[in-house]
């Protein structure tokens, strides 16, 4: 298994976000973990980067326990992270904030993963003379991505992609992300759109108040009655 999360705590102080939780992702699946605002995906993603200690519980990465491997060690191992709210760096040029993403590697190695970004992503590659804040929503979220895929991940961890953007954005969004998993990227996504998440995962799991509480295929999730009612309107 690429990554298994085995009873998981987390805490910010005294309030308890994250409960209990156990999951999987084998390499190559993409999964998603969906649920509402303050469930605590975020909290999650921020565990098994190393950026938020765990207060209990395992996380492993083929079977070795990196649950108190720094965060930079564990980039090195090849979790890469694409942060809610994208953070690229704004007065940076788009190509150096590829190039500094793929600080893990060595420089020739950059190059060669700098041209299959601007292969997969054109618009970036249109604007790579322009400081990222530059960008619109939409091309952020791209850069966001590039920049993630630089370090060649085992693991991509990605933090509400659709956050904040227009709906035919978002459409292009979780193309882009489908067309990574096809790909062979490994990818676990947090997102609050349950419907577009659930609908490209391979498997997924529903997180309320800091637990799971349902889990299956993306597509079993999303005839779950369950599922329907909270998070799909239906
Ligand atoms: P969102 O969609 O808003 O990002 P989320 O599902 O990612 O929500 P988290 O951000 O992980 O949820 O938050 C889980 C819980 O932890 C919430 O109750 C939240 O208020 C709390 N929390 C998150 N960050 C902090 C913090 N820095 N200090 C205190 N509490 C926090």
């Amino acid at each position: 298994m690429l990554l298994a999360v085995e009873g998981l705590a987390a805490a910010y102080g005294r309030i308890r976000a994250l409960e209990e939780v156990s999951l999987h992702v084998a390499e190559g699946e993409l999964v998603a973990i969906v649920g509402a605002n303050g469930a605590g995906k975020t909290t999650l993603l921020r565990v098994i980067s190393g950026v938020h200690p765990a207060a209990a519980g395992t996380v492993r990465l083929d079977g070795r326990d990196i649950t108190r491997t720094p965060g930079h060690r564990r980039a090195a191992l090849g979790i890469a992270q694409v942060p809610e709210g994208r953070q690229v760096w704004a007065p940076m040029l788009v190509e150096d904030n590829l190039l500094l993403g793929g600080w893990t590697r060595p420089a020739a190695e950059r190059k060669e993963r700098l041209a299959e970004i601007w292969a997969m992503f054109p618009r970036l590659r249109e604007r790579r003379d322009q400081p990222a804040g530059t960008l619109s929503g939409g091309e952020q979220q791209m850069l966001a991505i590039g920049r993630a895929l630089m370090a060649r991940p085992r693991l991509l961890l990605m933090d509400e992609p659709s956050m904040g953007l227009a709906p035919r954005i978002v459409e292009q969004i979780f193309d882009t992300v489908e067309r990574l998993a096809r790909a062979g990227t490994t990818i676990l996504l947090v997102e609050q759109n349950a419907h577009a998440a659930l609908s490209i995962a391979d498997r997924g799991y529903v997180l309320e108040s800091g637990r799971i509480v349902l889990s299956g295929t993306g597509r079993e999730l999303l005839a779950d009655p369950r599922v329907q009612e909270a998070y799909l309107g239906i």
